[in-house]
């Protein structure tokens, strides 16, 4: 692989963060001290007129003087405790996916916090609830959204996001029925647009067509309600029939009443590699987990368009209707990006041939900042061919014991790469987490929509927060009233804030830096296919769409997946923090690919590996298989000859591992 040159840019980077042995600590202290002593002067200024309420006299007293030494020593212990945490900063750290944050990310949090604005309402936070909706504005064109008709907010974490993602797609999908029930009521005659682009009226639609209306006119329709009688009644009838007030019980009762037709439960389709969260989520929201169907992978681990083409059909034909379909982009275990344009079209045909349709999310909580790397400074897209060129990874050689895949690897990105991060734009829905590959401190999650008036079907008005009648857009700044979560860290959003500022979302900034750790996977990847770790072999998980290198370990008197499997566990533990005192040289992480999530996937691998049928492997249930997993968020491992040499460093670690672990497995 030729290594790219150094640009400017690449100097830059050398800016963003304090480095691995805090190279950059004086500029660190020195806009901290000023964050601090801008902070003071506030304070200083602020009604002079009030006199002082510590005087220095006070602070010559005993028990001031005990105050400061308790709260100086019990400092201590904690900067003395916080050393036994986890080296994020390190490039011996190849672990989760986390890294250390960029400076103004961490200066932006301390600044704010100084300041402890809660964005609940912009009543406790002046400046940073702006900020929250410009940094909405931004991930939204970054996502390739019209920031105008979007609406995006923070939230603590992706998890969160999700979830409001699905209760957001839950209402709207379910919008028009209550609409239905709500105009009978008020004697009022309402149209609206079907999935083949008809325009019908609302009461001439039965069950299923009433539950397969695109968001857009269902958000339209929700417009014209509004305006067909007074606001009251409108908001009164709707409650008497929507799911959101009568709950999952009431509401199929009076379904069955209504339509004669007890409606089968609503499904969530999710590439089975989806985050556990999903779980979560179906379970707290009540549409339950046996309606979490899991899309089959491909064997690049991308949710399969075919398979979920058939889901689609199978489903309409037993007359299921589909709430959702979460692709996935950057799952968490791989990296692996969805081929999103081609689940796209399956939405498209679903509505023309099928006249079904559902919410489409993209989880981007992962790999989301990776599409910063689609744009240019003036805001054009970006091609695979100038990528390509400019990161220069090369086509991977096909190493004797790697996976056999039906799409040969190639440079990196691919045209469907590209595609991909574009067809973010034709979702309804993201999530992002800024506080993974956004580099920013906890907690920091995030949501997009692409139409804002989505977040009317979630709103709720707290006497003691409701907006000021009359001033225009404050209604807009006031976010509790559209989120899930109440109290928020102001701080949060002045860190990402700060952080976009430094770092644009495009080549310039997080692009940039995204780029460069697929560089540096991609180098990792490389040497563990050279790696000569005989006798033990080294299985490597097809190359991966963003930063994260899978592997599995494994010796010629291993004759089973469950000794295989023992194998890996112990490496993990020797390389991970997982064992009390455990003090490894470098750190990774393992998971566990399970059926019948990865039956599409793993095949190649048991093949590569040698061991065992995927009938053996499925039998093995929750055994599954173990992976061994290496995010690379490091940026640094992306510039060869600069810095220590972590490849070949944690190659010779892994070798050290696998003796240990497989002389432990036979025993003394
Ligand atoms: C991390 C992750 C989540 C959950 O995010 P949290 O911030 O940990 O709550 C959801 N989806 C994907 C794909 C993730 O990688």
């Amino acid at each position: 692989m030729s290594e790219p040159a150094p640009t400017p840019s690449d100097d830059a980077l050398r800016a963003w963060f304090l480095g691995p042995r805090a190279e950059n600590a004086e500029l660190l202290e020195r806009l901290l001290v000023e964050a601090l002593r801008d902070h003071v002067f506030w304070r200083r200024n602020h009604h002079p007129e009030d006199g002082f309420t510590i005087h220095e006299l006070d602070k010559r007293r005993e028990a001031y003087d005990a105050a400061v030494a308790t709260l100086t020593q019990e400092l201590m212990g904690l900067l003395a405790e916080l050393k036994r945490g986890v080296p994020f900063f390190s490039g011996r750290y190849k672990g989760h996916m986390a890294f250390e944050q960029t400076i103004a990310s961490q200066v932006g949090y301390f600044a704010a916090m100084l300041y402890n604005p809660n964005n609940v309402a912009i009543e406790a936070s002046p400046v940073t609830t702006r900020l929250e909706l410009e940094v909405g504005r931004q991930l939204a064109r970054m996502i390739g959204y019209d920031p105008a008709s979007a609406w995006g907010h923070l939230t603590s974490g992706g998890t969160v996001a999700n979830f409001e993602a699905l209760w957001v797609a839950r209402n709207v999908i379910y919008f028009p029925l209550a609409a239905r029930g709500a105009a009978d009521e008020l004697g009022v005659r309402l149209e609206v647009t079907g999935p083949a682009g008809h325009r019908a009226p609302l009461a001439s639609l039965d069950l299923p067509e009433l539950l397969n209306i695109p968001a857009a006119p269902a958000l339209d329709l929700w417009d014209e309600l509004w305006q067909a009688a007074p606001r009251e009644r409108v908001h009164d009838a709707l409650l008497r029939h929507s799911l959101q007030a009568l709950g999952y019980q009431d509401y199929a009762l009076r379904l069955s009443e209504a339509f004669g037709d007890p409606l089968p439960p609503s499904v969530v389709l999710v590439a089975a590699s989806a985050h556990y969260s999903w779980e979560k989520i179906v379970r707290a929201l009540g549409i339950g987990s046996n309606q979490l169907v899991f899309v089959p992978l491909d064997d690049r681990y991308r949710l399969d368009p075919d398979a979920l083409w058939e889901r689609v059909v199978d489903l309409t034909h037993r007359r299921v209707p589909i709430l959702a379909c979460v692709s996935v982009c950057g799952t968490t275990e791989e990296s692996a990006v969805d081929r999103l344009d081609l689940v796209q079209e399956v939405r498209s045909r679903a509505e023309t041939e099928l006249g079904v349709t559902f919410h489409l999310h993209s989880d981007a909580c992962y790999g989301g900042y990776a599409a910063a790397l689609t744009w240019d400074a003036e805001g054009r897209r970006r091609s695979a061919e100038e990528l390509r060129a400019e990161f220069a990874t090369g086509a991977e050689p096909a190493g004797p014991h790697d996976v056999r895949t039906r799409e040969p690897s190639g440079a990196w990105p691919s045209e469907g790469w590209v595609r991909s991060m574009e067809a973010l734009a034709e979702t309804d829905s993201v999530t992002i987490d800024p506080h993974k590959l956004g580099y920013i401190p906890y907690p920091a999650g995030a949501i997009v929509f692409r139409d804002r008036r989505m977040r009317e079907l979630v709103a709720i008005d707290p006497p003691y927060l409701l907006p000021t009648q009359g001033l225009g857009s404050s209604e807009d700044l006031f976010l509790g009233r559209f989120v899930f979560e109440g109290s928020k860290p102001g701080a949060a959003a002045a860190s990402v804030w700060l952080s976009h500022k430094v770092l644009p979302l495009d080549e310039r900034g997080y692009g940039r830096l995204i780029g460069r750790t697929v560089v540096g996977a991609r180098r990792l990847y490389r040497a563990l296919g050279e790696a000569d770790l005989e006798p033990f072999r080294l299985v490597r998980l097809p190359e991966p769409d963003i930063n994260i290198v899978c592997f599995i370990l494994t010796h010629p008197s291993l004759g089973s997946l469950a000794e295989v499997n023992a194998l890996n566990e112990g490496v993990y533990a020797r390389m991970s923090l997982s064992e009390p005192g455990a003090q490894p040289d470098y750190i990774i992480t393992r998971t566990r690919f399970q059926t019948p999530m990865y039956d599409g996937a793993v095949g190649p691998v048991l093949e590569a590996l040698g061991t065992g049928t995927l009938e053996g492997w499925r039998s093995g249930g929750k055994a599954g298989l173990v992976v061994l997993r290496s995010t690379v968020m490091d940026p640094f491992m992306g510039f060869a000859g600069s810095g220590p040499d972590h490849t070949a460093g944690f190659v010779e670690a892994l070798r050290a591992a696998a003796c240990e672990a497989l002389a432990a497995l036979s025993g003394p």
